[in-house]
């Protein structure tokens, strides 16, 4: 199984699948010092792939700036979103992108110690990444004295989580990673002050940590040459549904969905979720628009419907997922997608009103604005979505009524 898993397939990419030597990108960071390593990622204009996108080289130098006895760097793997997959293969099969952009992390913002907080979904890979870290350290791309500069030690430590999606949600993942339960925390204080331990910490995503060794080897000016004004560089996205070459592609920003489509091969394609169940729904009236932070945004998730598919079963289950993952903490989450459920299986039985309905969409606008963290404030994206842009298939057997 090993060998097919972590074996790198024959992927092509701009960015990250691409060449790139193991230790290279630490060996140049500690030769050009922090400032330079800021300076590069501020002109990249790297922004964290998870879907938020917070501008790296900030995040960093936040964490640089912050005053404090310890600092950390945290790598989230907790990849949960439903329908992404991307940072498993980076993980599998470009460990060296993803450990290296640990490192110069670590190194920019003044931490000894970085944590990679691994899906427990994940297991399977701790034993291969564990040894990978061994070897990195025998090579002193890791431990004391870094490639023999002094005041570098730095290692990396793995820890699983246990399956709850919420954890995803940085200071969630934090409260895990401190043996509590994950549930999200106050912000202010944020984690580039009061993070793991009370320390100042740096949360990056997978994809985003892996972008900046090439970032360090080739420049931020390079980087930011590929991508749209707002969204640069490339980006991976796990294409999956119904298209006949699913998988991970890494594409430039500003890909067009119709360009994605074509790519996979995908017929007949109505409707296309972008971020995950977390995410929107688009109909092929939008298939022009661009996968992009100022467009169409996502972490990465591309989930492909063709005309065969029932669009109140999808998101029936987006919204029985939303339900079973709430960690119940606020008000507008923990009861909301209770009551969005509800809304879903009185429209499936024909026992609703257009009233009802548009109430329900007000309190899905609602959870938007008054949800504790990213769950409940990003949970009724596809009920809103769905409901207006597949109304005439939802509603059909409504003779009359108006939905807002
Ligand atoms: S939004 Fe949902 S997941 Fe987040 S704190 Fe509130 S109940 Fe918990």
């Amino acid at each position: 199984m090993e060998e097919t898993i972590f074996k790198k397939q024959n992927r092509t990419g701009p960015i990250l699948f691409s060449d790139y030597k193991r230790g290279e990108s630490i060996k140049k960071a500690i030769e050009i010092g922090r400032e330079n390593v800021l300076s590069e990622l501020r002109d990249s204009k790297l922004k964290g792939r998870g879907g938020a996108g917070f501008p790296t080289a900030t995040k960093w130098m936040l964490t640089a700036a912050s005053t404090g006895k310890e600092k950390f760097l945290v790598c989230n793997a907790d990849e949960g979103e439903p329908g992404t997959f991307k940072d498993r293969v980076l993980l599998c099969e470009y460990p060296e992108l993803v450990f290296d952009g640990m490192v110069i992390g670590g190194y920019t913002i003044g931490a000894k110690k970085g944590i990679v907080y691994l899906r427990g979904e994940y297991e399977y890979m701790l034993e291969y990444l564990e040894n990978y870290l061994e070897q990195m350290r025998k090579d002193n791309l890791l431990g004391e004295n870094i490639l023999g500069h002094a005041d570098f030690n730095y290692d990396i430590e793995i820890r699983l989580g246990a399956g709850a999606y919420v954890c995803g949600e940085e200071t969630a993942l934090i409260e895990s990673l401190e043996g509590n339960r994950g549930e999200s925390r106050n912000r202010p204080p944020f984690p580039v002050n009061t993070g793991y331990n009370g320390r100042p910490t740096s949360v990056n995503n997978v994809e985003t940590l892996a972008s900046v060794p090439q970032i360090i080897v080739h420049g931020g000016a390079w980087f930011n040459k590929m991508g749209t004004d707002k969204s640069s560089g490339s980006k991976l996205f796990s294409i999956s549904g119904d298209c006949k070459n699913p998988g991970v592609y890494e594409l430039p920003w500003g890909t067009t969905i119709n360009e994605v489509l074509k790519l996979v091969g995908a017929e007949n394609t109505k409707a296309v979720q972008i971020g995950g169940a977390s995410g929107v729904c688009l109909p092929a009236s939008q298939f022009n628009r661009k996968l992009a932070f100022e467009d169409a945004s996502t972490g990465g998730s591309i989930m492909i419907f063709n005309n065969t598919r029932n669009m109140l079963k999808i998101l029936k289950n987006f919204m029985e997922f939303f339900v079973e993952e709430s960690c119940g903490q606020c008000t507008p989450c923990r009861i909301g997608n209770v009551k969005l459920l509800e809304g879903v299986e009185k429209i499936e039985k024909n026992d609703f009103t257009f009233e009802y309905i548009n109430n329900l969409k007000e309190l899905g606008k609602t959870m938007q604005v008054a949800s504790k963290c990213g769950l409940g404030q990003s949970s009724p994206n596809s009920f809103i979505s769905i409901l207006d842009n597949f109304k005439d298939e939802i509603f059909n057997h409504q003779e009359s009524g108006v939905l807002k």
